[in-house]
């Protein structure tokens, strides 16, 4: 491998020349003098045209890039200023650095990325850079991701959901990529008019090509999605059907507490079915041994609060299996459900069905839970 090319790798620059490099003592850091190669050099920095040469702009540049092991390192060029016959005089455009950038891209990436992954204070020290400077390449990554990438392209089936910020009081829409398993679109709100604004950034032939979509039962969403996803089939997302069967086990557990707190006395019973709201709640793979015990008392002393806790896992399972088993597991539990004599259990497949007959038309066939 030739030096030249080597420093390229080591800088982690491309289409650039690496004329010289030297150690800078006064700094301590490594400095490499370089240009970009003839093919992208003198290019506009908006329309990446080849431009006339216009004046020696603001002189030379310094753009810090990763560091070599512990010494930091820059490098250095000539930022010279072009005439584009659309953007008027320009700086030119810089193939290792992004516009109005302090840092290379090899180095904004690697920033963006700890960013996303580390504490702040650990991408503070470890790059030594302000977390304002990093706000600002975070905003310029994404950027570049956007205009390189469109997240909105060949959607096939999304599910959206609302999430709750600023202690309850302040929502967001988001809408999932099922495929990729990627956010693709979020915006502050939680009415039809921000989910409108999604479906206008999909467009109309993007609208046509979804086939999917899965939100929880709330009405806005549904007729949103109706009168826009003509192809698409509106399904109850699996999270928000285990809730609704959580909530109604919750029901089932605290009228056993109210039965043996006034209706039986017993103080001590009714602390103890206070006590096992944690080991009914939780996924039975995650419960501690103590929990474990809290539940066989469950399974020995309360025979309905038991069936509760079981129609609760069945569910979580049946939506958890794929295909033909999943689907075979969901009508026996609906079955069940209609049949167990509970009654926060028995209106469940009802409140369900009520959802189905909502979604029938005109998105389609009626949903499907996974
Ligand atoms: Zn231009």
């Amino acid at each position: 491998m030739r030096f030249a090319t080597l420093w390229q790798r080591l800088l982690g620059v491309e289409r650039t020349v690496v004329e010289r490099v030297r150690f800078d003592d006064r700094e301590g850091a490594v400095v490499a003098e370089v240009r970009p190669r003839k093919g992208a050099c003198r290019r506009c920095w908006v329309c990446q045209r080849r431009c006339a040469w216009y004046d020696r702009g603001e002189g030379r540049r310094r753009w810090r890039t990763l560091d070599l092991g512990s010494v930091p390192a820059f490098l250095g060029a000539d930022a010279p200023r072009v005439a584009c016959p659309e953007h008027g005089v320009v700086v030119v455009a810089f193939p290792w650095a992004r516009h109005r950038a302090r840092h290379t891209v090899a180095f904004e990436d690697q920033c963006a990325w700890l960013a996303a992954h580390c504490p702040r204070s650990a991408v503070e020290e470890l790059l030594r850079v302000a977390w304002r400077t990093v706000g600002a390449i975070v905003t310029r990554v994404v950027a570049d991701g956007h205009a390189r990438h469109d997240p909105l392209m060949g959607l096939r089936r999304i599910g959206i959901d609302e999430i709750a910020y600023k202690k309850g009081h302040r929502y967001l829409i988001v809408v999932v990529d099922h495929d990729s398993g990627r956010l693709v679109w979020a915006a502050p709100g939680r009415d039809k008019a921000t989910l409108n604004r999604f479906f206008d950034a999909l467009g109309k032939s993007g609208c046509a090509r979804l086939r999917e979509v899965s939100a929880d039962a709330a009405e806005w969403i549904e007729s949103v999605v109706r009168s826009r996803c003509l192809n698409a089939r509106l399904s109850m997302d699996a999270f928000h059907i285990v809730k609704w069967a959580t909530d109604a086990l919750d029901e089932v557990r605290r009228e056993a507490w109210n039965h043996a707190r006034r209706t039986l006395g017993n103080q001590v019973l009714a602390d103890r079915l206070k006590g096992c709201r944690y080991a009914l709640w939780k996924n039975p793979e995650h419960l501690t041994g103590r929990q474990r015990n809290k539940l066989a008392w469950v399974a020995y002393s309360n025979k309905t609060l038991y069936r509760a806790y079981l129609l609760k896992e069945e569910l979580r399972l049946a939506v958890k299996l794929k295909g033909e088993p999943g689907i075979r597991l969901l009508e026996h539990w609906l079955w069940w459900a209609s049949h167990c004599r509970i009654p926060a259990f028995v209106e469940l497949p009802a409140r369900s069905a009520g959802t189905e007959a909502r979604s029938r038309t005109p998105c389609g066939r009626a949903p499907r839970t996974r």
